[in-house]
């Protein structure tokens, strides 16, 4: 075992520009002992941190797996250019977050393939791993690689790569996988041969190496009925900025609706609800241990869920209590009422958003989106008079049969709806046009794709007609459009090209600052791949790449629903009625739902602690100054992130925190000046206001705190205390120099520095643009620790702008024209003047 030394990610991490991505220490994270574990599984997610971390499925299995005390999860994200480059520079392998473990180190590597544009990150994170790219180069010494996730219904552009692919719902498949895998590494089993048990285990178990040799069935898994156990009370909390930062409670899987567009609709089925007071146990808890300010109710569509009016009504005093937002990210137009709106409008105010898909009832009858347009200036009104003031409105372009008169039913449509909203004031109306992909596993799959150019020119028609203030248009690229989808419904051809693509330079497909479409081109072309031939319908005679393999609804149903689509006929709800998809067996799979009584019924959730005290604000205020240290891997987390983690944790204690009164109240936490990235701080300070006293803060505090955030001292005091940033007039830094620095020269320099009039320097302000700044006067002195081969630097605070030591240190440097300082760097402290510390 390899654990990566602190210095040496040190070293890697003071050069990007987001460190906190590659550091873990989440609150809730679970760190086992890779030596007191058996077997170990690296989840990993082939995107940034920041997209990766709100991926419910990760924080599942990894609750799921840690469970077990044979076995541990940890957790790896794709690293961003800057990062990659530092670490094929040093060659430093690709590690995971708890233990900065390297990933050769692991039994198992697990990715998620949730989006087809990631796939290159996958190659580039098994290359910066040490790992063969392809699987009949790797042997016992290297992990499993294993893949899950809504792609995998079209496993075959990654066979090449992947050891085997897990398709369906992993909850109950993924301790007896590690339960087979443990018993072929304690037994010695060849690579072959585990695999070979592996897939004879499970149908929903795809190795393509033994599926070559022999064809066997693979069919999706579902599990039957969504267990609590499945969902983490304790979810990880980032310490960082993230998309969609909240507490995602999954309400129901599936969805009945049956649009033919949509994959996941058809794959998830049949639908599973969960109890409402399942639901609301879960809230309870995770509210509590996580101090999450925002939920969403996670469901392919929300307002379906049967139980929603009772889990709604039991739950909002509770999410009112604790001042928590709800928002439901899939409603359905005919079912918005007043109840959930008012929920919704419970704490800050998030947009809200419709799919109509289409512009016409006519196409939306083509795709089975049963939507009129009365019911959607209905629930937009009712949104208006509800107070929204931005909603948000998705529609495809590139369906089939799609004419002009569609795409001029969405301006006439969103024109209508503009007028509509004059007299609630300034509305904001954002529309989103994607382009339609005929995904795998849906009744569209054999459609043809529109090309990029036609594609742009359906967008620029409906944006030219919307150019109207208060109505925001957004769009993605069609080139991005026409790679998905080859990706999408490619077959083991295109594997080939996603590898050269990969040479190329390709990753971060998604990402319009990566995205090369020439790289790709000239990779298909290399390959012997004709783009024309993924652009044109498929053949319903002929099997396609992907059919091997049963994502449960029969390819009957889904023929049997295009040719409905041609015939714009609707195919009702499944709730109204089973409509013959042949998911369910109808005894241990079939739909579940609350009001049918097929939801097991729970014993009644216990009476729920206090989530959190957020009494009314009281007229007396406490205030408690904290001096803390930063240090270790906490040296990389922002002044931003501090900030959040700080109240987290006051939220996670459940601690009478106060709040700034006014429409966005904030609570009172009053920092120091920033600490600058990659400093560690010795003594820093922080004021917190609370509305009843609080005793032993700082154990409460220190016990939830990641490792590198220590609370050293605690005091209480009085509200006519200058604030910590109000007394600062000093901040005091420390430079430990490397040992290459002749120190005697740094003295020489410092002399004749001593004797200069001014010390000029261009200062670069990333909004301002680049300002020259006179150092000198807000340095006030400076002094040389020959033993510990540093520099001491106290800075002078004045109208609130100071010295940094980094442009101290570089004005040095420069003159001895030495490479910019790279030691370690202290915030020592801060003072209120020369004398007095105001060290609590
Ligand atoms: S088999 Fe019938 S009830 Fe079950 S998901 Fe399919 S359509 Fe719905």
């Amino acid at each position: 075992m390899d654990i990566l030394g602190e210095n040496i990610l040190h070293d890697l991490l003071t050069r990007v520009e987001k460190p906190g991505r590659y550091v873990g220490g989440e609150l809730n994270m679970i760190r086992k002992n890779p030596r007191e574990t058996e077997l170990s599984l690296c989840l990993a997610y082939p995107d940034t941190y920041e997209v990766g971390m709100p991926f419910q499925g990760f924080q599942e299995l990894y609750h799921l797996v840690n469970a077990n005390p044979h076995y541990a999860a940890e957790r790896v994200y794709a690293p961003w250019a800057d990062m990659e480059m530092g670490m094929r520079e040093k060659e430093i392998p690709l590690f995971s977050l708890e233990n900065q473990r390297p990933l050769t180190d692991f039994d198992i590597l697990g990715f998620t393939l949730q989006y087809e544009m990631t796939y290159t990150n996958i190659l580039n994170m098994l290359d910066l791993a040490g790992i063969p790219l392809f699987f009949r180069d790797r042997d016992e010494k290297f992990p499993l690689i294993i893949a899950g996730g809504s792609c995998a219904y079209n496993p075959e552009p990654l066979v090449s790569f992947l050891d085997l692919f897990v398709i369906g719902d992993a909850e109950d498949l993924v301790i007896p996988l590690m339960n087979t895998i443990l018993e072929g590494k304690k037994r010695g089993w060849s690579r072959e041969f585990l695999l070979e048990t592996v897939a004879g285990s499970n149908p929903a178990f795809y190795v393509p190496s033994v599926w070559d040799k022999k064809p066997y069935p693979v069919r999706t898994h579902i599990v039957k009925e969504l267990q609590p156990d499945y969902y983490p009370e304790k979810p990880l909390i980032p310490l960082i900025e993230i998309a969609h930062d909240r507490f995602a409670l999954e309400i129901q899987r599936g969805c009945t609706e049956g649009c033919r567009f949509c994959q996941a609709g058809m794959t998830y089925r049949p639908v599973r609800e969960r109890a409402p007071e399942d639901l609301y146990h879960q809230t309870v808890q995770t509210l509590r241990n996580t101090g999450y300010e925002e939920m969403s109710l996670l469901s392919l569509s929300t307002s379906d869920y049967t139980g929603l009016e009772p889990a709604i009504r039991k739950m909002l005093p509770v999410i009112r209590s604790c001042h928590v937002s709800v928002s439901f990210p899939s409603l359905r137009l005919d079912s918005v009422n007043p109840e959930l709106l008012d929920a919704a409008l419970s704490g800050k105010r998030s947009g809200l958003t419709f799919a109509p898909e289409a512009g016409t009832e006519r196409l939306r009858r083509v795709i089975n989106k049963n939507i009129r347009d009365k019911q959607l200036f209905d629930a937009f009104t009712l949104a208006l008079e509800k107070g929204w003031k931005t909603v948000k409105f998705y529609f495809m372009v590139g369906l089939p049969t799609e004419t002009l008169e569609d795409l001029d039913g969405i301006v006439r449509l969103i024109r209508t709806l503009h007028d509509m909203s004059r007299p609630y004031g300034h509305i904001h109306i954002n529309v989103t046009l994607s382009s339609f992909i005929p995904k795998p596993a849906t009744p569209l799959q054999w459609e043809a794709q529109a090309d990029p150019a036609t594609l742009q020119a359906r967008i620029d028609h409906v944006k030219q007609k919307l150019r109207i203030p208060g109505i925001k248009v957004m769009t993605r690229d069609p080139e991005y459009t026409l790679i998905e989808g080859i990706l999408a419904r490619g077959d083991r051809q295109v594997g080939h090209a996603i590898y050269r693509s990969w040479l190329k330079g390709s990753r971060f497909d998604a990402w319009s600052e990566y995205f090369d479409m020439d790289r790709w081109m000239e990779a298909f072309e290399e390959s012997g791949i004709s783009v024309e031939t993924y652009l044109t319908p498929f053949d319903t005679q002929t099997p396609l790449p992907w059919e091997h393999i049963s994502p449960g609804v029969s390819r009957t149903y889904l023929l049997k629903e295009k040719e409905k689509a041609y015939r714009e006929e609707y195919t009702q709800d499944c709730r109204d009625g089973c409509t013959g998809c042949d998911v369910c067996d109808f005894t241990g799979i079939r739909m579940r739902t609350v009001d049918s009584g097929t939801v097991r019924t729970f014993t009644k959730a216990e009476n729920p602690l206090p989530i959190r005290s957020l009494p009314e604000q009281s007229s007396e205020r406490y205030i408690t100054r904290l001096e803390f240290s930063k240090t270790g891997l906490m040296r990389y987390l922002s002044h931003q992130d501090l900030f959040r983690l700080i109240h987290r944790s006051l939220n996670l204690l459940r601690l009478p925190v106060r709040f700034s009164e006014g429409f966005n109240p904030r609570p009172r936490i009053s920092l120091g000046y920033p600490i600058p990235m990659g400093f560690e701080a010795l003594s820093e300070f922080a004021d917190i206001t609370f509305n009843t006293p609080v005793t032993g803060l700082m154990e409460k505090l220190n016990s939830v705190f990641p490792p590198g955030l220590r609370i050293l001292k605690t005091q209480d005091v009085s509200k006519d205390t200058p604030s910590v940033m109000q007394a600062t007039c000093y901040l005091d830094y420390e430079a430990l120099f490397p040992e290459k620095v002749h120190i005697q020269k740094i003295k020489q320099t410092l002399d004749e520095l001593a004797g200069m009039d001014q010390w000029l320097m261009t200062r670069h302000h990333p909004k301002k643009g680049n300002k020259t700044i006179d150092l000198k006067p807000l340095v006030d002195n400076f002094t040389i620790n020959e033993t510990r081969q540093s520099i001491f630097v106290r800075f002078r605070v004045q109208e609130s702008r100071t010295g940094r030591l980094d442009e101290f240190l570089h004005i040095i440097f420069k003159k001895e024209d030495l490479p910019p300082y790279e030691g370690r760097r202290l915030k020592a402290g801060l003072c209120t003047d020369e004398t007095a510390d105001i060290k609590v």
